[in-house]
């Protein structure tokens, strides 16, 4: 090797910054840019599996997790009054040494992956865009949308669902929507939530929630899709109120406190998957730019830093970045993306579909031993 290399990250979301910081720990020279101008620092909750949890040990920040976070090892099935059916233990994805979920506010996440971003050295531009890919066989040549150029090794579409880079490199595959939409909000945790319980059978396909912290919890309710062209932000609080309304137990409280409509959210589920390979030339995509799924299997973030985990690995392990290389990168990622896409996508279909006696656990079983191996 006989120069630095160099790699210019779009988005700065969990893939973007998860894949700069592990590309700084190999020595690898990181621009990153990001469109939004406050780095994205909000949001609802997340679930972050063991299998997520992994990455973000490797990335170094799991200590900051841990302690913002609220981990548990077991998953609970309620009917819609609340009452406990069972309670399956939750499979450890991401080894035994991890819990097998931690559930986190989505700012304390991206605050926590930006402060390793700055930790490690990548040069960051915030709002700010791409506006031109140029390549040729040794590198790609950027022009961006404040005026300035580079030139870069590699060039990597972290810019999420709607990927702009995705477009711009000629990739035609798009998220499609699945038929079912989500109520989003983040509540106090009432004391007896220390885990997530999901609810089926009720008017909603789901009713949910996962503790986020001490104090906190996000809740969901999911339902068919509408169009949101008819949806008023300033009614969120009390649609979601009146949607919660035949649910019991916990949401007796996180009902009482969905005060706010600018605290609740409302988002569809989409599903799309990158077929062939994920690079065209030395531009190559990773998380959402990708793939994305209902989160159903609570896995797309997960998904997103294990590309990031898999394409740093294999970048900092080879000298010559080549298509062989790249084309390896997707080899090994698609059939574990796969998996939960298609996974994700199928209980939605059983629930669209009204079928009963669909073997949910035994799908979510499957899928979380696979994903229990390394990526
Ligand atoms: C309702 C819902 C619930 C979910 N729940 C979970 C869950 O519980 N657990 C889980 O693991 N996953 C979950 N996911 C999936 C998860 O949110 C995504 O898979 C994950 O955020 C993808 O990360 P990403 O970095 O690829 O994209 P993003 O997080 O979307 O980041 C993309 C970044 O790129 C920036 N950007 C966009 N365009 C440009 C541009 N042109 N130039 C520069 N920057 C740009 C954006 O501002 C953003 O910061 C859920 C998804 C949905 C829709």
């Amino acid at each position: 090797m006989t120069h630095t290399r160099t790699v210019l990250v779009i988005g700065g979301g969990t893939a973007g910054n998860g894949l700069a910081v592990l590309l700084r720990k190999a020595g690898i020279d990181v621009d990153l840019v990001e469109a939004k101008a406050d780095w994205n620092v909000h949001g609802s909750g997340i679930t972050t599996q063991g299998n997520a949890l992994r990455v973000l040990r490797e990335i170094g920040v799991w200590e900051e997790v841990e302690k913002l976070g609220f981990g548990f090892d077991a998953l609970g099935i309620t009917a819609p009054d609340g009452t406990v059916l069972h309670v399956d233990a939750h499979h450890r994805t991401g080894g035994p040494d991890l819990p097998s979920v931690v559930g986190m506010q989505r700012a304390d996440l991206q605050r926590i992956l930006i402060d390793a971003v700055r930790r490690s050295g990548a040069r960051v531009r915030l709002g700010t865009t791409v506006q031109q890919l140029e390549q040729d066989a040794s590198g790609v040549d950027v022009t961006f949308s404040d005026g300035t150029t580079g030139r870069y090794d590699l060039v990597v579409a972290a810019d999420g669902l709607h990927s702009a880079t995705r477009a711009m490199i000629g990739i035609s595959e798009r998220p499609e929507p699945v038929g079912m939409g989500i109520w989003r909000v983040c509540a106090p945790r009432p004391a007896s939530v220390e885990r997530t319980d999901l609810a089926y059978g009720g008017p909603c396909y789901i009713a949910g929630y996962c503790p986020t912290g001490p104090d906190s919890l996000y809740a969901y309710l999911v339902e068919p899709q509408r169009d949101r062209a008819n949806l008023d932000p300033d009614t969120f609080g009390e649609e979601m109120r009146r949607l919660a309304e035949p649910y019991g137990g916990a949401w007796d409280e996180i009902r009482a406190s969905i005060t706010d409509p600018k605290k609740v959210n409302y988002t569809v589920f989409t599903r799309h998957l990158v077929e062939g390979s994920w690079h065209r030339g030395r531009v190559v995509l990773v998380g959402d730019a990708a793939h994305s799924c209902p989160p159903t299997l609570a896995q797309g973030a997960a998904m997103s830093l294990e590309d990031a985990l898999v394409l740093a690995e294999l970048l900092a392990g080879h000298d010559d970045w080549n298509d062989e290389l790249l084309t390896a990168y997707y080899e090994r990622r698609i059939p574990r993306v796969r998996l939960v896409v298609d996974g994700a996508v199928q209980i939605c279909r059983w629930q669209l579909d009204g079928v009963r006696d669909a073997d949910v656990p035994g799908l979510i079983g499957r899928t979380m031993t696979m994903l229990t191996e390394l990526p």
